[in-house]
């Protein structure tokens, strides 16, 4: 009893750490079950190299791509299986080569207690400075793997609502305006549609989803504008549509103009681009509203919860993104959906060969799976 007791409270100053800024995470009943001892398991971890087909050509204001890069990871522990997933979009700067890299530098035989998150990231994480979708690979297969070994879900183990998940934004790329209105025609089931902007065709793409239905947008501009006053303009032409939110209008290094752009904006301007991870987030108070979290640049699911408390201690609203992903990483995302004010985790259906099935996209609301851990079923292939 002692035992147990000793390794309860050893794994609820592990869970209870993730809370920063003076909040405090109240542990559930669920982490409280005794943790039955393992003798001399370890942690395996393997992976390999996959290629995402995209449904549709996906074009944003820098780029045109058909096919997205990700490696597929797991982690086994006393014959408990986690799953993981690296999405590498070619503008980040990862790659098929230097995930299959990082990854085979990671050592995970040399951890006792698989529940030591802070120790066994911090490691990971100290590898390299950059490699972050590599470390979310990590970090998603680990967080699976003990939701399994404690029979929960990551929603309960958090104490979320599940119940409270919002809607997800459907993107509509860059495109001709009758593919434009094609593609909105399609997306009839969303609730809220994003519009990926920053060209000479912005209005006309906005005006085109307009004739064909009002639902609330929100727009994505990728660092495409680079004049704060035209900026500015645009956002209240925006507003006049039912636009209600921009994603990093301007490149992110003009620092003061962004500042200038969000003091005055009718719309709420969240970063992307420009915030990274835990550490920009002080440094993004004032120069954006907000900030849209992704697991593939934070470094994975712990880092997301704790600036999710961050941002919010300081007032800042929270935004959920994704990258084109397998429902793997897009259901391990989607457990901190009900705490943010935007959700973008359309990545798993803009895909064609997914190879897990998890949270779902159910008349454009994110609905969770009630399976432990991250949620998720390896489908064949
Ligand atoms: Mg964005």
């Amino acid at each position: 009893m002692a035992h147990n007791r000793r390794d309860f409270l050893k794994r609820s100053s592990v869970l209870a750490g993730s809370a920063v800024a003076g909040s405090l995470v109240s542990l559930p009943a669920a982490a409280a079950a005794p943790l039955r001892r393992r003798g001399r398991a370890r942690m395996t971890l393997r992976y390999r190299p996959y290629t995402l087909e995209l449904r549709h050509v996906f074009t944003i204001a820098t780029s045109s791509r058909t096919t997205t890069p990700v490696v597929l990871t797991e982690i086994e522990y006393d014959g408990v299986t986690g799953y993981g997933e690296a999405s590498m979009p070619p503008y980040l700067g990862e790659s098929h080569a230097s995930v299959l890299d990082f990854l085979s530098r990671v050592d995970l035989s040399k951890y006792e207690n698989p529940f030591e998150l802070d120790t066994i990231l911090r490691d990971v994480d100290a590898i390299s400075t950059g490699n972050a979708a590599a470390k979310a690979s990590v970090d998603i297969a680990l967080h699976d793997l003990l939701g399994r070994l404690m029979k929960q879900p990551w929603y309960n183990i958090w104490g979320f609502d599940a119940r409270k998940t919002p809607y997800t934004s459907f993107t509509i790329g860059i495109d001709t305006q009758d593919v434009v209105r094609q593609k909105t025609k399609e997306a009839a089931e969303y609730k809220v549609l994003k519009v990926k902007l920053g060209r000479d065709t912005d209005k006309m793409i906005v005006e085109t989803i307009r004739s064909v239905t009002n639902t609330p947008i929100t727009a994505d501009v990728n660092q495409g504008w680079k004049d704060r006053a035209v900026a500015l303009d645009m956002l209240h032409w925006l507003k006049e549509r039912n636009v209600v939110m921009v994603e990093q209008p301007l490149p992110k290094e003009q620092v003061d103009d962004l500042a200038w752009l969000t003091e005055r904006s009718p719309l709420p301007i969240i970063g992307d681009e420009g915030v990274q991870r835990l550490a920009d987030i002080p440094k993004a108070k004032g120069v954006y509203h907000g900030i849209n979290i992704k697991l593939m640049k934070c470094t994975g699911m712990r880092e997301a919860h704790k600036m999710i408390v961050l941002a919010r201690s300081l007032g800042m609203k929270v935004m959920l993104g994704c990258m084109t992903e397998t429902s793997c990483a897009i259901s391990a995302a989607s457990h901190l959906s009900p705490m943010v004010d935007w959700a973008d985790l359309d990545g798993a259906l803009l895909i064609s060969n997914d190879v897990f099935d998890g949270t779902r996209v159910v008349n454009g609301k994110v609905t969770l799976s009630d399976r432990p851990g991250i949620g998720v079923t390896k489908l064949k292939g």
